[in-house]
């Protein structure tokens, strides 16, 4: 696969999980990669490791990110939360925090990344929605309306970046072993009384054709992909990874 040598990457939630896959994958291409987190001491660590730079930011700040210009020549949105809840019980705050975090915060990276790649005709921008981008399941209403949400932002910079040689893509994983998962496994188990291995096997993946979580590394290959110069004719699209769960 290509060279990404001399090209910026900025990968939010870069310091854990599938966002620190992709900051390691588009650096080992050659990307100088900015590795962004509201974890100082993580972004740290993993622009460390790959020579890149770290960017503390909180993404929940959007009024900070309204005047901000990047030079980026890939974007990858990543940062994301997840909340578990029936909608009664939604706490209205967390709801729209989630909706900033997940698809605020992405359009005015987009929004501050677009003019230096117009300038230059190309750029890259992946976002990493989720299958709930596509399928919904009971109580995510906040993550499952922001991955649509995102989907639907990801489309229209498709549209409008074409023209000027910016593809603009999702990756839609299935369950990934990630903080974020391990999370969800440990407090489903507390929920039903039941070991963690049981919520793997008869919750998370009993509908997978691929008994097994997808690894960060996967999403991150094919992430960089994406930001590839050979991936220049794919945009507007939506890249499901998850072992066939939404097959069924
Ligand atoms: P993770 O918890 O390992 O990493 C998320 C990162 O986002 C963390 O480093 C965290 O500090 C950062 N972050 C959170 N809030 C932030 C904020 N306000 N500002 C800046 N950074 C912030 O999670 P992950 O599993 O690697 O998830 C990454 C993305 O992948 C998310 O968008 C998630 O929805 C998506 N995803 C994950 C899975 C999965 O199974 N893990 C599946 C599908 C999609």
């Amino acid at each position: 696969m290509s060279d990404l040598t001399g090209r910026n990457a900025l990968v939010t939630g870069a310091a854990s999980g599938i966002g620190a896959a992709c900051a390691r994958a588009l650096a080992a291409r050659g990307a100088r990669v900015t590795v962004a987190d509201i974890d100082t001491a993580g972004a740290e660590a993993v622009a460390a490791e790959l020579g890149g730079t770290a960017w503390t930011v909180d993404l929940l700040d959007v009024t900070a990110l309204e005047d901000l210009t990047l030079d980026t020549d890939i974007l990858v949105n990543n940062a994301g939360v997840q909340h578990i809840s029936p909608i009664q019980d939604f706490a209205p705050q967390r709801f729209r925090h989630l909706l900033m975090l997940m698809v605020e915060a992405p359009f005015l990276l987009v929004r501050a990344a677009l003019p230096h790649m117009y300038g230059q005709g190309w750029g890259r921008i992946v976002n990493i929605s989720s299958v709930h981008g596509l399928r919904a399941s009971p109580f995510k209403a906040a993550y499952v309306t922001a991955k649509h949400g995102l989907e639907g932002l990801s489309k229209v910079t498709a549209l409008e970046g074409g023209p000027h040689g910016v593809t603009s893509n999702c990756v839609n994983p299935g369950y990934v072993r990630t903080p974020l998962v391990d999370k969800q496994i440990a407090d489903q188990a507390e929920a039903h009384g039941i070991p963690e291995q049981d919520v793997l096997d008869k919750i998370l993946l009993t509908e997978s054709a691929i008994k097994r979580l997808v690894e960060p590394d996967e999403v991150a290959a094919l992430v960089s992909w994406l930001a590839s110069p050979e991936a220049g004719m794919v945009t507007g699209a939506a890249y499901t990874m998850d072992g066939g769960w939404s097959a069924r």
